[in-house]
């Protein structure tokens, strides 16, 4: 898959002829970032976390992004790490990683709502689990930008404890007959396909009487209903299925054999979480912006504020520490261990801290929109902040797992995983599980 000669495909050569191959074709896609931008007072000041601009801003965006992830695509950078019997280049993690740090100079559209969650956690699932016909109708669509898909795990009963998910499939021939309510599910609206848990077997044991397919997200019966979030934008949506026709071939991995397709998808979002942030998101946390904030608004010598400046920033390096540490256990062949979970805990905790630490700085100017730069741009960022401690896993549910899975620790005891379901279900609701 070596190319020279100048061409906009990647040069596979080494990883220094990659990364001159990626400024080529970056310079010949998009325009380079001005160092301006990044000055204090200079370029967007956006600390946001959501999506937080009207629908049509977001559809806009989101058109833009499946635009630029088609570009990414068809000059053979859409999926570094993915097979290239679906478009990618069979190439390790650290490749992947310097193609993104030549991006970050240039400006292109922000990609995250078709990749953290579709390409970065389904896309990989599918190619573990899905039979081949799933595979070759669906990752060349993906990793080309043309179809977003979405996470329907959640439940108003089942988040922490996802094993408990109730949504009901049942099979009629060669096809699955879904019903129930999913909760949370980011980017629904834009997304064409979704992986969903069900429960197949009330009569198995939680963990084993689960289902994992991919749904058509446009099939009759699939209504998706926007929640609105107090930062003012509309991430989330419930997702409402009923008598949802899905066809057998869509299944992921064995029936009843959910958890583990869950598992798989469920380890790649904390990679996705602990590892990825938008250029808003990084600026929240690098030291040159949050100490021009303090000169700006002339608390530099509040030593207190210096105190909590210098930890976050202990802590954030200590976060690129133990990604490093991850990618270069990936790199090596190895899984990434408990490096991803604590990085995941650890940087959750930095970006609530660095919202609070802003809003200590800024006081009031945090809340009411004076129009100087760099300032109430903040709030949404503190208003999402709560958020960052739950998705992907709460902090509580990352500590359990470290507890148990590298300290060794006895297993949290209000998990039962040998009766069956419906029985436990009827314990706790007191009703009929469906
Ligand atoms: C920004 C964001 C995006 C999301 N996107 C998606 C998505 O796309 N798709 C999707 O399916 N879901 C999504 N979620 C849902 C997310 O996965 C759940 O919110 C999360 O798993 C927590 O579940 P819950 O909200 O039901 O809280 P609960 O499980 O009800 O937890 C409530 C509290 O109790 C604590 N707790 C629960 N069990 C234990 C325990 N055993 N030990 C100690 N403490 C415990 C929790 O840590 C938490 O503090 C998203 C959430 C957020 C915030």
């Amino acid at each position: 898959m070596a190319e020279h000669g100048g061409g906009l495909r990647p040069d596979t050569e080494d990883p220094s002829a990659f990364e001159q191959s990626a400024r080529r074709f970056l310079s010949a896609t998009a325009r380079p970032r001005t160092d301006s931008a990044r000055e204090w007072g200079q370029g967007r000041d956006s600390v946001s976390y959501f999506a937080s601009g009207t629908a049509e801003q977001e559809r806009d965006a989101v058109l833009a992004a499946k635009k630029w992830q088609r570009t990414r695509y068809e000059n053979g950078w859409g999926w570094i790490t993915g097979p290239s019997e679906f478009g990618g280049l069979d190439l390790p993690v650290n490749y992947q990683m310097i193609y993104n740090s030549v991006e970050a100079d240039f400006d292109v559209p922000d990609t995250n709502q078709l990749s953290v969650v579709g390409l970065g956690m389904i896309g990989p699932t599918i190619l573990e689990h899905g039979n081949d016909e799933l595979r070759a109708s669906l990752l060349p669509a993906m990793y080309s930008g043309d179809k977003i898909a979405c996470q329907l795990f959640s439940e108003p009963g089942a988040g922490s404890d996802l094993a408990s998910v109730e949504t009901r499939a049942v099979q009629q021939g060669d096809e699955w007959i879904l019903n129930g309510q999913k909760v949370w599910t980011s980017a629904a609206q834009h997304s064409a396909i979704g992986e969903i848990l069900c429960r197949t077997d009330p009569e198995l044991p939680k963990h084993r009487g689960m289902t994992a397919f991919i749904i058509d997200m446009t099939a009759p019966g699939v209504e998706v209903r926007p929640l609105r979030q107090m930062t003012g934008g509309e991430e989330f949506n419930e997702v409402f299925l009923t008598d949802v026709r899905v066809p057998d071939g869509n299944r992921l991995g064995e029936v009843n054999g959910g958890w583990s397709v869950a598992l798989t998808t469920l380890t790649k979002e904390r990679d996705v979480v602990a590892g990825s942030d938008t250029e808003d998101i990084d600026r929240a946390l690098t030291p040159k912006h949050l100490s021009a904030l303090m000169r700006a608004t002339w608390t530099w010598d509040d030593r207190a504020l210096r105190r909590d400046l210098s930890q976050l920033i202990a802590e954030a390096m200590a976060v690129d520490g133990l990604n490093e540490m991850a990618a270069q256990a990936m790199e090596t062949g190895q899984a990434a261990g408990p490096e991803r979970s604590i990085a995941k805990l650890m940087h959750g905790r930095n970006l609530t801290r660095s919202a609070h630490f802003a809003s200590d700085v800024l006081g009031p100017r945090i809340i009411a929109d004076n129009g100087d730069w760099g300032t109430y741009s903040w709030s949404e960022f503190l208003l999402a902040s709560p958020a960052l401690r739950i998705l992907g896993g709460t902090e509580e549910i990352m500590k359990n797992i470290l507890a148990e899975q590298v300290l060794g620790l006895p297993k949290d005891p209000g998990i039962d995983s040998k009766s069956p379901f419906r029985p436990q279900r009827h314990a706790t609701t007191g009703g009929e599980a469906r």
